[in-house]
């Protein structure tokens, strides 16, 4: 099936008639750093900043701050109401193919034994716009991570940048359906497909940062006690949880009521195993070191999920390397873990 095509200069008019049946979420810097807010229905200014954004789009389905319930205790016991749906179903414009992938890993936890309905229905009900980077930033590494600033795997539909215009893979049914009912599309021409071609291979080769993952899970199974090494690599950590808040694959949550008189909610909220304080409540954190906390941090994405799931927990988005404060490094924490014979001398 031959691919379409949009102008640059009608995005806004492609976002204003996916408003009118979708709540649409595009790349903004309105709070002060990147992320997917709803569209303001005129900003297109992200077609020339957007890299990636500080929050990545798992906010919109594990929201930082959620409310699970409302209650109300009676005489005969606790009422409790679900939260209002929106009435729209989301459209989030603008995904970056390692996003869109962290997302398919995150289903995997949340489709897993337990099936989490707050994620799920978000996640069922969301059409996935993605667009290919043309700009990687130099701490991306997601041709190592089974993925390319291209990759249309993961998301419904694919934009990719062929200059003035925007050629539009269609990926999903739900894809060639949202195309089949969008107004001013043009077809794409074999000069256009040969456009995306060369883009795809010129921000493949801009990927510049490389990580070899060859034998990481035994590597890492069999450095899981050198207690030096481990220590060698949280020193410089100072616990503040960013990399693993901001990170697009950590899916960690705490959970609390918050009650006044008679009526309360309950929330979920973002939290991270690098915090002393997690899993304080019912019992102590068994990471009290840091180091034990910086070995789980890596281990789960590195070598758990891989023991459960069969994929690396980690898209290679960089967001951990450039947001760090002091400049901590996953993919030189994961090249410098000892060897099997190294570790076991
Ligand atoms: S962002 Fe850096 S300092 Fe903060 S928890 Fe992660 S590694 Fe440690
Ligand atoms: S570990 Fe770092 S590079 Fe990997 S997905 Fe998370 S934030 Fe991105």
């Amino acid at each position: 099936m031959a691919n379409k095509k949009v102008g640059k200069k009608d995005i806004t008019g492609l976002l204003e008639q996916w408003s009118q049946q979708f709540a649409v979420f595009a790349p903004s810097k309105e709070n002060g750093v990147a992320e997917m807010l709803k569209w303001d229905g005129q900003d297109t200014s992200f077609l020339d900043w957007y890299r990636n954004t500080v929050v990545p789009p798992k906010a919109s389905f594990l929201p930082p701050m959620e409310e699970m319930f409302r209650f109300q205790k009676g005489k005969e016991g606790y009422n409790i109401e679900p939260p209002p749906e929106d009435e729209n179903k989301p459209l989030i414009f603008g995904v970056r193919p390692c996003d869109a992938r962290a997302m398919a890993i995150l289903d995997m936890t949340f489709k897993d034994a337990y099936e989490d309905p707050y994620y799920l229905s978000k996640r069922k009900n969301t059409v996935l716009v993605g667009m290919g980077c043309t700009n990687p930033c130099e701490s991306c590494f997601c041709t190592s991570m089974g993925t390319s600033p291209t990759d249309p795997t993961n998301v419904d539909l694919m934009l990719i940048d062929i200059g003035d215009e925007f050629l539009i893979e269609e990926v999903t049914d739900k894809g060639k359906e949202l195309t089949a009912k969008t107004k001013g599309l043009k077809e794409a021409t074999k000069d256009d497909e040969a456009k995306a071609k060369q883009a795809n291979k010129a921000s493949y080769d801009r990927v510049t940062r490389k990580l070899d993952t060859e034998g990481i899970k035994d590597r890492l199974l069999a450095s899981f006690d050198d207690e030096e090494f481990w220590e060698k690599t949280a020193a410089k950590c100072i616990s503040c949880g960013i990399c693993t808040l901001l990170c697009p694959t950590c899916y960690c949550f705490d959970i609390n009521d918050e009650m006044v008189k008679q009526e309360g909610a309950r929330f979920r909220s973002w939290d991270s195993c690098g915090f002393p304080l997690y899993t304080k409540m019912p019992m102590e954190n068994p990471r009290q070191e840091k180091w034990r906390r910086v070995r789980q941090k890596v281990c789960h994405k590195y070598e758990f999920y891989p023991m459960t799931y069969d994929i690396i927990a980690c898209t290679g988005c960089g967001r951990c390397i450039r947001l760090c404060p002091v400049n901590w490094d996953i993919t030189q924490v994961i090249e410098s873990v000892p060897t099997k014979t190294e570790a076991r001398k």
